[in-house]
């Protein structure tokens, strides 16, 4: 078998057969196909797509080149969250400790930054020693320990998606919907969890624009989840706006953390709590997802996932208590405000526009082997809806240098959409950001 016949079969719109497939991603893991081959596939089917049969066996092959963490001897149960991506999502590093709280076990196999979309990895390594490069028995120690721990793929774990997912970073290879549904699902085989919940994102800063290709997206992981045997619902979520006031690497750390104590802004907790919800109803916490909601709105109430968040931070080797002192101080000193241009209401923050301008400002990467800042980013003082004058400041900005800066500013402007009062009064619709569920 050549790799260059599979890129042109593919190319060619042809079905490849498993043997294919797995043929590639071996090669890829070991070495032997180089990265600019498997770029090539990747934009083939970028193009062309894949059958279900595909996908599900460069999923299988995808988790066959690594070890599956094994959790006999555990008590479960054992249920993840993953997004499909989007800017200041940050509900991750909420939803693991809220959900370890009310008694279950949360194996999180996260990502980095991928194209315009935040990486939960990348936030987590804001945090000064935090390791998210767990080896599997570390893994199982702190979630029999705490209930969760967070860890990235690694050379023993779904090495080919640690691979391919930095490569399509910057191949423009990302929004296809049966290398997402690979990428995710082999990572939430591999790290052994039982339920999946789903955070299917639709919207500008959403690699699915719209609800139909998201709900595409849905089915897509639901059925390949069911197929691999994890009991797997999603939820279809809009992210034409960033979500929450906070789009950069600490910057998010930080308002997690006003959201476990209780403090959040109400988008990002909608979100949070809905998927929470499902969570609790796959773990048999709840009977259904309105108990799920309550159980898990009393729980924030209470402090329990707060104080097991500054745990995981102590446990994965950072530590918390630095963490708290560098709230609201480590930020970049290359930094400004961007102001109002005219009197009248917010239309909308473009998410897409925001997360292209946040890659410019140090928080992704242009190339793999780029590091992300984790002092860059941007605060929002006012989002969609809010009233405002002529030379408000509506967002403070930071970069990792002043061309970054300098590049970002523009993209960043051209975001905020404001519109007079009167066309608000009539064209605004209320900000619906759970569309429905799906599985
Ligand atoms: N999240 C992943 O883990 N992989 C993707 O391809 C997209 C989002």
């Amino acid at each position: 078998m050549r790799a260059v016949d599979i890129i042109m079969d593919k190319r060619a719109g042809k079905e490849l057969d498993p043997g294919q497939i797995k043929f590639l991603i071996d090669g890829f893991v070991s070495g032997e196909i180089p990265n600019y081959q498997i770029s090539a596939w990747a934009m083939a089917v970028f193009f062309n797509g894949m059958t279900a049969v595909e996908t599900a066996a460069l999923t299988e092959a995808m988790l066959a080149s690594g070890s599956v963490i094994d959790f006999a001897g555990m008590t479960g149960p054992f249920v993840d969250k993953h997004s499909t991506g989007g800017v200041g999502d940050k509900t991750s590093l909420i939803l693991a400790p809220l959900a370890a709280s009310i008694g279950i076990k949360v194996p999180m196999m996260s990502g980095r930054a991928l194209g315009h979309t935040g990486g939960t990895l990348d936030k987590l390594e804001s945090m000064p020693g935090y390791n998210t490069s767990l080896d599997a028995e570390k893994f199982r120690e702190l979630i029999a320990r705490n209930g969760f721990a967070m860890t990235g793929q690694t050379k023993e774990i779904v090495p080919a998606d640690r691979l391919l997912y930095a490569l399509r970073d910057v191949t423009g290879t990302v929004e296809s919907i049966p290398l997402i549904t690979a990428s995710i699902l082999s990572k939430k085989k591999a790290e052994g969890t039982e339920g999946l919940v789903l955070d299917v994102k639709f919207g500008s800063g959403a690699f699915m624009k719209d609800a139909a290709k998201a709900e595409e997206l849905a089915r897509s992981l639901v059925e390949t989840g069911k197929a691999l045997g994890l009991k797997t619902i999603a939820l279809l979520t809009g992210m034409d706006e960033p979500l929450g006031n906070m789009v950069g690497n600490f910057l998010e750390v930080e308002e997690s953390l006003d959201c476990l104590e209780g403090k959040g802004p109400e988008d990002l907790m909608e979100v949070t709590f809905e998927l929470a919800a499902r969570m609790a109803v796959l773990g048999g916490k709840a009977a259904n997802s309105i108990e799920g909601r309550a159980l898990c709105e009393k729980a924030i109430a209470g402090g329990k996932p707060r104080e097991l968040f500054l745990k995981n931070i102590d446990d994965q080797g950072g530590n918390s208590a630095e963490v708290i002192k560098m709230r609201g101080n480590f930020r970049s000193p290359i930094c400004t405000e961007l102001y109002a241009k005219q009197s009248g209401i917010i239309g909308h923050i473009d998410a897409w526009k925001t997360g292209h301008a946040a890659v410019t400002l140090g928080v992704g990467r242009n190339r793999t082997e780029d590091d992300v800042c984790p002092t860059a980013g941007v605060q929002f003082y006012a989002k969609r809806g809010a009233k405002i004058n002529k030379g408000d400041p509506v967002m403070k900005v930071w970069a990792a240098t002043e061309e970054g800066l300098k590049a970002a500013l523009p993209g960043l402007q051209d975001a905020i959409g404001i519109i007079d009062e009167a066309s608000a009064e009539k064209t605004l619709s209320p900000n619906k950001l759970i569309l429905k569920e799906i599985g």
